[in-house]
């Protein structure tokens, strides 16, 4: 047998090592793909030498294994986490661990999360905000950011930040550039809104910057930035658990995160 015939019968195999992948915000089962040594050797590579990137590859392999049936602007952080978790445990013949340092005493320790702890169907990814100002009522739906507007963003951040680089004369614009990108990157998490009852129809499907622009017009009163970032921080917490260090018995929360399946 050549080398290419052994490629023939092993496409005509792909589709038939399926494994189903529960999309946690939907509740949604979809057919995943085993990893293939090439990913493993690629998520090894891409962690080494570029972690700038490393975001957006664990991004792109979801939608490879899931023959792009995960659609990115739907699913949030939450999900992905939940989904690497899946892949990881499939494609892994141990246990799936996850190394850990107390904040404390730096004692490093292993845990074993559960499906439990991490396929979480219950979690409300949203809520609703009312506000009148001067007779005028305002209703905002605030929800997790997706993972194209978490990738939108990191290019957002990128770009703002290397353009206030090169201006070096003044190192506080650089940061400024910073704040108004995350400061952005928070309205970014309103799904709707409706002024006197009336919901704006064409807000989500308006461009990223077209919204920002419109969001930047309203009486700042409205969104509340530090009470989004509460919103999100809250949600993660959900997503860890407490932890007790076996070593000193200090007490923290740790939140599970995509790069921590791998790794
Ligand atoms: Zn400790």
């Amino acid at each position: 047998m050549k080398i290419s015939d052994a490629r023939n019968i092993l496409n005509e195999n792909k589709g038939k090592h399926l494994y189903d992948v529960i999309i946690p915000s939907t509740g949604n089962k979809v057919p995943f793909r085993p990893m293939t040594v090439g990913h493993h050797k690629s998520i090894a590579k891409m962690a080494i030498n570029d972690e700038a990137n490393f975001d957006k590859f664990l991004c792109a392999l979801i939608l490879e294994l899931s023959d792009e049936q995960v659609g990115m602007a739907k699913i949030n952080e939450l999900d992905k986490i939940a989904i690497l978790y899946q892949v990881k445990q499939y494609n892994s013949s141990e246990p799936l661990k996850v190394n850990l340092t107390c904040p404390e005493c730096e004692h490093e320790f292993m845990i074993v999360p559960t499906d439990k702890d991490m396929i979480k169907t219950d979690i409300e990814l949203s809520y609703i905000k009312t506000k009148e100002i001067e007779g005028v009522k305002f209703e905002v739906c605030i929800g997790m950011p997706s993972i194209q507007d978490n990738m939108f963003y990191a290019d957002f951040c990128e770009v703002r930040a290397k353009k206030f680089e090169n201006d070096k004369d003044d190192e506080s614009l650089s940061k400024l550039g910073i704040f108004i990108a995350s400061y952005e990157m928070y309205l970014m998490c309103i799904r709707s809104i409706s002024i006197n009852g009336k919901i704006i129809d064409d807000f989500l499907d308006a461009s990223v910057e077209e919204r920002i622009s419109f969001l930047d017009e309203l009486s700042e009163g409205l969104i509340v930035v530090s009470e989004i970032s509460d919103f999100m921080n809250k949600k993660y917490k959900e997503y860890g658990y407490e932890m007790a260090c076996p070593s000193c018995k200090y007490k923290f929360d740790n939140v599970f995160t995509a790069e921590g399946f791998f790794f």
